[in-house]
């Protein structure tokens, strides 16, 4: 099949702008800088392509220089979108020592008139920058918590394949280019079949991987108490209910604290509601030390907490609420007795495995710790 490379050049710059132009949007709706850069990097493709176009109609340079250049720029830009997206900041100096290679070699007459030596140190600085971008993620792979390897599989093979071709491209000379036959055609047009194919693909998995990040802070943020910083009540009943599924097979036993804090509207109309939230964040922090990992520990109501202990029995799960009931009260963030906390323990062994009917018996508990006097801890008493 014979391709003609000036309606593939036309083609390519027409998807890399629309890509871009897509993607600027993708990055006006939420001003996530990996979409900003990303957008630029596709804007650039377009107008770098888009140059090169002139190339054989007396303005050599501007194809050959400038074309280049804004190729390299952007290039340079896919490499900052993947550190945007890995948090980390522009490389100001780093984005523009391609263009700054580029600009000092073309000064050089024998490397301006060699078309094989262009193609090649052309292709070996954009390799740089796909090994670069690739490199930004790799880094970062253990605490990426979204789908990166699409990304990675993609930058990996643009590099590739321009480090194949910084050595195997002789270059397309004009005449070829215009005329769509001979010597280095299909490896021209693989180039600009391949650059489109990466660009449609880049743009597709960046904005999945910050779409994904997005719902991943959502679901966090929905599951999380905003003031404590520990799961709130929807996170308690998901979390607990697995933990007595597992604890169910197991055939462990599983303990629930309930705990309420003392007269905290006191606390609050004497000290002010800006300390009754210090005491709360205090409780969750004494009480987070305390407990083990495969707890979970959450904050369900105003002042009320709930701890679901894993493999923990009668014994060991008064222990653990005394534990909490006295670092509580010896926090010197208030004078002695304003901090105080009553706590109702019940076990699977009392009330079986239901989350629900769990959490109304260690209700029950607490009734009896306050009517007792507070600051203290009660099991409940089954029939
Ligand atoms: P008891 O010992 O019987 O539990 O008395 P209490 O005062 O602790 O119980 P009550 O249910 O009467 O009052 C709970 C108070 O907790 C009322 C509310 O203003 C306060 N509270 C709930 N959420 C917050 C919060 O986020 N910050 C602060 N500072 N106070 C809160
Ligand atoms: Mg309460
Ligand atoms: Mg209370």
């Amino acid at each position: 099949m014979m391709l003609h490379i000036p309606t593939l050049l036309m083609v390519a710059v027409f998807v890399f702008c629309l890509m871009g132009l897509l993607t600027v949007h993708a990055w006006s709706r939420g001003r996530e800088p990996t979409l900003g850069y990303l957008g630029s990097m596709l804007l650039l493709a377009a107008l770098g392509t888009g140059l090169l176009v002139v190339r054989g109609v007396g303005m050599d340079y501007v194809a050959l220089v400038i074309g280049n250049l804004v190729l390299l720029l952007s290039a340079a830009m896919n490499w900052t979108a993947m550190r945007a997206f890995v948090h980390r900041k522009p490389n100001l100096p780093g984005m523009f020592a391609g263009c700054g290679v580029w600009l000092l070699m073309c000064l050089v007459p024998q490397f301006y008139g060699s078309l094989s030596a262009r193609v090649t140190l052309y292709s070996l600085l954009a390799a740089t920058y796909g090994v670069l971008s690739a490199l930004e993620l790799w880094r970062k792979r253990d605490t990426l918590d979204v789908a990166y390897t699409p990304a990675l599989v993609l930058t990996l093979w643009h590099t590739g394949f321009y480090v194949i071709r910084a050595f195997t491209d002789p270059g397309l000379p004009i005449k070829n280019a215009q005329l769509s036959g001979g010597e280095g055609v299909p490896i021209f047009s693989f180039m600009l079949f391949e650059s489109m194919l990466y660009a449609i693909g880049i743009a597709y998995v960046t904005l999945a991987m910050v779409k994904e990040r997005a719902e991943l802070r959502f679901k966090a943020a929905a599951f999380s108490d905003a003031l404590t910083g520990i799961g709130n009540r929807r996170a308690f009943m998901l979390k607990g209910e697995k933990l007595l599924a597992d604890s169910t097979r197991r055939q462990q036993n599983v303990a629930l604290l309930l705990c309420d804090l003392d007269h905290f509207k006191r606390l609050n109309d004497s000290f002010g509601h800006p300390m009754g939230d210090q005491a709360l964040i205090a409780f969750a922090q004494v009480t987070q030390a305390i407990l083990c990992k495969g707890d979970v520990f959450a904050r369900i109501g105003g002042e009320e907490f709930a701890c679901l202990l894993a493999e923990s029995d009668d014994a060991a799960a008064f222990d653990v609420a005394e534990r909490i009931r006295r670092a509580f009260a010896q926090l010197d963030l208030l004078a002695p007795g304003f901090l105080s906390v009553s706590i109702g323990i019940v076990t699977t062994s009392q009330g079986g495995h239901d989350l629900s009917h769990l959490l109304s018996l260690a209700d029950q508990a607490l009734y009896l710790a306050k009517a007792q006097g507070r600051n203290r801890v009660q099991v409940v008493e089954t029939a």
